[in-house]
């Protein structure tokens, strides 16, 4: 089988595997943690996990893995489900859980007990530690790993029904305590968690470990192939330990690759929790975190970020992606997609003082230059205008090649204006700039002259109030997931707030957008950016728009 989009070592495992069995009921699955809402990372994976079953005719399970109810929460299974569904993902069947088999994983546990393969342990979490030694030095027994068979199993017991307190006992695996990896010296199996669960309430006061948990739900749903991070790669002798010395009927493969690092970017849900808890960022959602609602929000679609992971593929390498990649792909879509229109963020007033107070003319004006199909949108043109602060300079510069007192430009769509008077109130401030409109050059090119510069502009008479929200990077160095303090790096200019203008004639179009994130409205406003509607902070009475991308890739600029 070959595929262009997912060629990777992955699909070479896969295709010996068909070769060497036509009937392999390919089953992969995604095993969320539900202690926080997914991020591009977890795309990466869900990518891999779902296309490889769409692509092999197989199935994509998805598995909470909620082993730990003291950092879990069921708000986050329900982000998680959204996220997925908004990607355009389908698991198979209902959603699994790990819980769902705890009574499976109990016998299983106990197995390895009557196997003379498990043990309960008195030893508390820091002494578990220092006695299971260093890379370079073996670890030591526990006093307690040598009980009777007997003894462990009414320990167990007890510790099943609650007759120990959190870290007074737990199950570990006796295999060595001088193995050569530590994920081997006695690994701890079950704990005690005296928390109620969001699946399974209060049933159970001992929790399996991911290690434990893992590999047996894998067998239990018949995944043929589990995949996961670089990180577990040492774990694989512990999934495979447990696998053999258990009475499972199917034993799943591990593979492993390289996870995502992203540059300017946080990928661990601890340490993005770290930045909401300390108010640096509003919430999961916050689109300056790189969380799929953060990106939703700021205005990725699924298939920018479906085509991101297809780019950065699946190795065995650890590299840290530039973010200029992720920006192209969402470019390069809104680019086909967006509307354009024209809106102020910073305005200033020009008055056309040639022109009749109730001067109006209408110009029909294309959504997208090449897309007729996207079709037209009224712009309203009067003698009263804002254009854009930076589009002025009172200052002579010879570089500068916008308007100018003396000098012409032209308003997009519409004529070539001169500037030639600023008028100022008592303090200085710029009240209007008073200007030439030639109404000889609608559509023409000047006479005798060089085309001037083109600017965008809004009728003050077609005006619609709107914040806009400018994103840049949030941390100011390219790997703040290497910095031990990272809260120190953060750009203080993360997020900048603009008041202007949209055109007031879209107004209609937009409400619908509001409290609907399923629905993203995308703009091009002309020579600023591309912006999404903010269907949260949003109000019928007040827009927002967040900044999705510049026009230009601004973080690779010389
Ligand atoms: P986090 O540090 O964000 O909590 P995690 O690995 O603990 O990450 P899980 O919910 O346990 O998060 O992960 C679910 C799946 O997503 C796992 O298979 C994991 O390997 C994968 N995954 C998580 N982060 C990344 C990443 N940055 N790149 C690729 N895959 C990832
Ligand atoms: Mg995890």
């Amino acid at each position: 089988m070959n595929n262009k989009k997912y060629n990777n070592f992955i699909c070479h495992i896969i295709n010996q595997d068909f070769h060497k069995n036509k009937n392999l009921s390919f089953h992969t699955r995604f095993p969320p943690e539900p202690n926080g809402h997914l991020h591009i990372g977890h795309a990466k994976s869900i990518c891999l996990n779902f296309e490889l079953a769409y692509l092999y005719k197989g199935r994509c399970n998805l598995r909470f893995d909620d082993t730990n109810p003291s950092k879990e929460n069921i708000k986050y299974v329900n982000s998680i489900k959204n996220d997925i569904s908004w990607l355009g993902y389908k698991w198979h069947g209902n959603v699994r859980y790990s819980s769902e088999y705890f009574s499976i994983l109990y016998q299983y546990a106990k197995e390895l007990i009557y196997k003379g393969l498990a043990y309960v342990d008195h030893l508390t979490k820091e002494e578990i530690r220092e006695y299971r030694g260093t890379l370079n030095t073996p670890g030591k027994n526990s006093p307690y790993r040598n009980r009777t068979i007997e003894e462990n199993i009414q320990l167990f017991k007890k510790m099943k029904i609650g007759k120990y307190a959190e870290g007074e006992a737990c199950l570990r695996a006796k295999i060595d305590m001088h193995s050569s990896f530590i994920v081997m010296r006695d690994p701890v199996l079950y704990r005690i968690i005296s928390i109620s669960h969001h699946q399974t309430q209060k049933n159970w006061c001992i929790y399996p470990t991911y290690d434990f948990a893992h590999c047996l739900s894998d067998s239990i749903e018949k995944i043929t192939h589990s995949l996961c991070t670089l990180e577990f790669q040492d774990n694989k002798r512990l999934y495979n330990w447990i696998l053999k010395n258990t009475n499972v009927s199917h034993h799943p493969k591990q593979y492993e690759f390289s996870r995502l690092n992203l540059e300017f970017s946080i990928l661990s849900k601890r340490k993005l929790k770290i930045l909401i808890d300390n108010n640096i960022i509003q919430g999961w959602d916050d689109p300056r975190i790189p969380t799929i609602s953060g990106l939703r929000r700021k205005g990725y679609t699924p298939s920018s970020i479906k085509e991101f992971c297809q780019k950065i593929g699946i190795t065995k390498q650890n590299n840290l992606i530039e973010y200029s990649l992720l920006e192209h792909c969402i470019r390069k879509e809104l680019n086909q997609t967006a509307i354009r229109t024209m809106a102020i963020l910073e305005p200033i007033k020009i008055f056309l003082y040639n022109l009749d107070q109730n001067h109006k003319e209408i110009f029909t004006v294309p959504n997208h230059p090449n897309n007729p199909n996207m079709g037209t949108h009224e712009v309203i043109f009067t003698n009263m205008i804002y254009i854009e602060r930076s589009d002025f300079q009172e200052k002579y510069d010879k570089e500068y090649k916008r308007l100018r007192i003396g000098e012409e430009i032209r308003l997009r769509y519409a004529y070539i204006i001169k500037a030639e008077k600023i008028e100022k109130d008592e303090y200085n401030n710029i009240i209007s700039i008073i200007c030439y409109c030639d109404i000889s050059t609608l559509g023409k090119r000047p006479k005798n002259k060089k085309n001037p510069a083109v600017i965008h502009w809004i009728s003050t008479k077609n005006t619609l109030k709107a914040e806009f929200r400018l994103y840049n990077q949030l941390f100011n160095i390219k790997n703040p997931e290497q910095q031990k303090n990272f809260l120190s790096c953060i750009n203080p200019l993360s997020l900048v707030k603009k008041n202007g203008f949209i055109e007031k004639t879209l107004e209609q179009k937009i409400q619908k957008y509001i409290n609907n994130d399923r629905n993203q409205l995308f703009f091009q406003f002309e020579r600023i950016g591309y912006f999404c509607l903010d269907y949260i902070d949003s109000k019928k009475s007040f827009l927002i728009f967040n900044r999705t991308v510049n026009l230009r890739d601004v973080w690779n600029r010389k």
